[in-house]
């Protein structure tokens, strides 16, 4: 059931560029880089995405998103770093295993951050945080 193509990567059944790997988890260069040394951070387990990441995962990814972040830009010799997870369809989500980006960053690399919107007033921008707030309590 859990056979997604990331589950296969830690499992070698399909090979991958490793970049690092411990008991719970590993790291291997995107096959479709945004920038050279375009790399993914994934647990070894299979969970789909952040919401269903258990909260000790999500601890000790941290660290060891930081240190491939630190690995990366001193490898490449980046100008920076973006780290980003896509969880579901709607938010560019391709691979049903959590996964963490970390895209490496030049000056004159081309890629351009998401256009910005605005809220159209007041009321929208203490509605909208209200209904947030209220899922957290
Ligand atoms: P996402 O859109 O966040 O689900 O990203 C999935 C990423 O996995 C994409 O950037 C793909 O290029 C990458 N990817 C898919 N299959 C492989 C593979 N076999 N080896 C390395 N990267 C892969
Ligand atoms: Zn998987």
């Amino acid at each position: 059931m859990n056979e997604c193509v990331f589950c296969k990567i830690v499992k070698r059944e399909i090979p991958s560029d490793k970049i690092y790997e411990d008991d719970n988890f590993f790291a291997f260069l995107d096959i479709n880089p945004n920038n050279p040394g375009h790399t993914l951070v994934i647990p070894k387990n299979h969970y789909e995405n952040i919401y269903s990441l258990p909260d000790e995962i999500l601890c000790d990814i941290g660290p060891i998103v930081k240190k491939i972040s630190i690995a990366v830009k001193k490898g490449v010799n980046a100008d920076g770093i973006n780290i980003i997870m896509n969880n579901d369809i709607a938010a560019g989500q391709i691979v049903p295993h959590a996964h963490f980006h970390v895209i490496p960053r030049f000056a004159d690399d081309g890629l351009r951050h998401w256009p910005r919107k605005s809220y159209s007033n007041k009321e929208e921008v203490a509605k909208t945080a209200g209904k947030i707030k209220k899922e957290l309590t």
